[in-house]
C-alpha cells in the first residue's frame, strides 16, 4: 500500500500515528526504558523492524517521536542499516548502541519537517485555524500536538510556505 494511502486512513480529526506505524509493520514498543536523552530507536531484530519509544516522555512528544522516526523509515531506508536513536534533539547521540553514522544534519532536519507534515497537515490545521471561537489551545488539544509546535506550524502556513512538501519527500515509487 503506498505510504500516503495508510496516511489517509489513520487521519480522522487528528492523525493516528501509532496506527501508521502499525500498518508500516513495524513492531511498536511504546513504554520502553531507554538512556537519558534517548527519545526513541528504530531498531532490526530478528523479526523486523521495531520502534521503541521512551517511557520517560509525556504522550504528545512520544507522537513527535514516532512521526520523525517514520520520516527516517520512508525517507532514508538504504542508510538505516541495524537502526538508529533519537537523542536529546534530534540527533545521533554517538553514545548510544544504535547510534547511526549515516544518520546526519540533512537527514535529521528532513525527518522534522516530515514529522510536523505528518501530524499537522493543512487540511486539519487550516479548518481549525479558520474558527475564530477555537483557542490555539482547544486547536492543539483536538490535533493532539503542544500549543508551540501548532504556532510553529502556523507560522508556516502564514508565510505561505508550501503545504505538501510531505508528498514530494515521499519517493513516488515508495510502495509498502
Ligand atoms: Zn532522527
Amino acid at each position: 500500500m503506498q505510504f500516503l494511502s495508510i496516511v489517509a486512513r489513520n487521519t480522522t480529526d487528528h492523525v493516528d500515528v501509532e496506527g501508521i506505524v502499525r500498518d508500516l509493520g513495524i513492531i511498536l514498543k511504546p513504554s520502553e526504558i531507554l538512556p537519558i536523552g534517548i527519545h526513541g530507536r528504530l531498531v532490526m531484530d530478528i523479526d523486523g523492524w521495531e520502534m521503541h519509544l521512551n517511557r520517560q516522555d509525556s504522550d504528545l512528544r512520544r507522537r513527535y517521536t514516532m512521526a520523525h522516526m517514520i520520516g527516517h523509515w520512508v525517507m532514508h531506508q538504504d542508510l538505516l542499516g541495524m537502526g538508529l536513536c533519537e537523542g536529546e534533539d534530534y540527533s545521533q547521540d554517538p553514545l548510544d548502541d544504535y547510534a547511526n553514522e549515516e544518520i546526519g544534519r540533512a537527514e535529521e532536519e528532513n525527518a522534522n519537517v516530515f514529522a510536523s507534515e505528518l501530524l499537522l497537515p493543512a487540511g486539519l490545521v487550516l479548518p481549525l485555524a479558520e474558527k475564530a471561537n477555537m483557542s490555539l489551545g482547544e486547536a492543539a488539544k483536538r490535533l493532539r500536538c503542544s500549543v508551540s509546535g501548532l504556532q510553529i506550524r502556523m507560522e508556516v502556513f502564514e508565510r505561505g510556505a508550501p503545504t505538501n512538501v510531505l508528498e514530494q519527500m515521499v519517493p513516488l515509487t515508495a510502495s509498502i
